[in-house]
């Protein structure tokens, strides 16, 4: 097997951004040792951290480096320091700057919940077992971008969706679909929104002519937050389009007990992707030594499978994962009562899985 070459940039951030990428970046050279890649990384600021030694939250630097990256693994931004609503600039800015430069338009968020931590969710253990689901939230248009108008008696925001706009997303999801149980949900508000109907005819349409092995079904957005809740273990891939997605993406991370334990990726037309877990910076325990990596080794899992096409690798991230959780290796945030870990020994413990 000829090994792979690639270049990840990784950007720690704020907080225990740094930590939980650290123990990331130690899992992807325990893979690059064990399958015989090649990984080189390269670390650049963003955030809080940008903010104090170069006056921006995304430095020209940072936005380069990630152009010409093959991917990028990210922490978290943003901390008390920074978070004055007055401010000029404030951490949150370089994350939609970074989306928008590197044109991501597909945010995915997998929930799986792991038998061992079935009791760490307020939903019944029942309902959740084997759940597996990933969300794929449309990006970059629907109302969060549209125009804007505020008068003193009234204001509106205008919800946009373009053809090629629908069509990019679908495939995203049509794809991921038929690499897995090949079940689609897609989630609209066809019974009332225009751009429903739009987005609901257009995913038919190339769900049906390029994904034909893959079952289609269509829900509309207040039932999907039911049965999301009430049979969470019945779906696969849900696609939808962004505030809905914002919405049920949340709602879905709850299935899983703990912010920790959450992955994300967001893509674009090529392979270069941005990976980061779900949580913040957590400034209540940064620093401590005991934030939960596992979110973020499980976004350098997805960052091998969808960004370098290593999907074996991928599988041997997740199960190495998987194993540590049913050992109970368990930092502060889902030990409950029982014994915690570090966070560098719930890193070691997946990377010894690894190698
Ligand atoms: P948060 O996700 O940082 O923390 C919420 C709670 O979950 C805290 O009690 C924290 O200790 C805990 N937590 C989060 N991740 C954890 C982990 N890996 N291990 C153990 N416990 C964990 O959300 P917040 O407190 O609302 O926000 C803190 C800062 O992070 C704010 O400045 C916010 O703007 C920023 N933020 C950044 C991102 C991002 O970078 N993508 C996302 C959300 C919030």
């Amino acid at each position: 097997m000829s090994g792979r070459k690639a270049r990840i940039v990784v950007l720690g951030g704020d907080g225990i951004g740094p930590e939980v990428t650290a123990e990331a970046v130690r899992v992807l050279e325990a893979v690059a040792q064990r399958f015989g890649h090649q990984f080189i990384f390269e670390s650049h600021l963003i955030g809080g951290i940008a903010i104090d030694e170069t006056g921006s939250a995304l430095p020209s630097q940072t936005v380069s480096a990630c152009g010409t990256a093959d991917a990028v693994l990210l922490g978290a931004v943003g901390g008390p320091k920074w978070s004055d609503p007055n401010a000029k600039v404030r951490p949150e800015q370089g994350l939609l700057a970074i989306r928008k430069a590197l044109n991501l338009f597909a945010n995915l968020r997998p929930v799986t919940v792991y038998p061992a931590l079935l009791d760490a969710s307020t939903i019944k253990p029942e309902v959740l077992r084997g759940t597996d689901i990933v969300v794929v939230r449309e990006l970059t248009g629907g109302i969060y971008f549209g125009e804007k108008q505020r008068t003193a008696e009234s204001a509106s925001d205008l919800c946009t969706y373009t053809v090629a706009e629908i069509q990019r997303v679908a495939r995203v999801a049509g794809k991921l679909a038929r690499a897995r149980r090949k079940s689609l949900v897609s989630i609209d508000k066809a019974n009332v929104l225009e751009t429903s109907r739009l987005w609901r005819s257009t995913v038919e349409d190339v769900i049906r002519k390029e994904f034909s092995d893959v079952k289609l079904e269509h829900m509309l957005v207040d039932a999907a937050a039911m049965h999301l809740i009430r049979r969470p273990a019945s779906f696969d891939v849900m696609v939808t389009e962004n505030m809905f997605g914002d919405i049920l993406t949340d709602e879905a991370s709850m299935l899983a007990g703990s912010l920790g334990m959450l992955p994300s990726a967001s893509l674009g037309s090529g392979t270069l992707g941005l990976y980061e877990p779900i949580h913040g910076s957590a400034p209540d325990i940064a620093g401590k030594g005991i934030a939960n990596p596992y979110g973020t080794i499980l976004s350098a899992a997805l960052l091998l499978r969808h960004s370098l096409g290593l999907e074996e690798e991928a599988q041997a991230v997740e199960n190495a994962v998987a194993g540590a959780v049913s050992e109970r290796i368990f930092t502060a945030d889902i030990a409950s009562a029982g014994a915690s870990v570090s966070t560098r020994t719930a890193g070691d413990a997946v990377v010894n899985r690894l190698l």
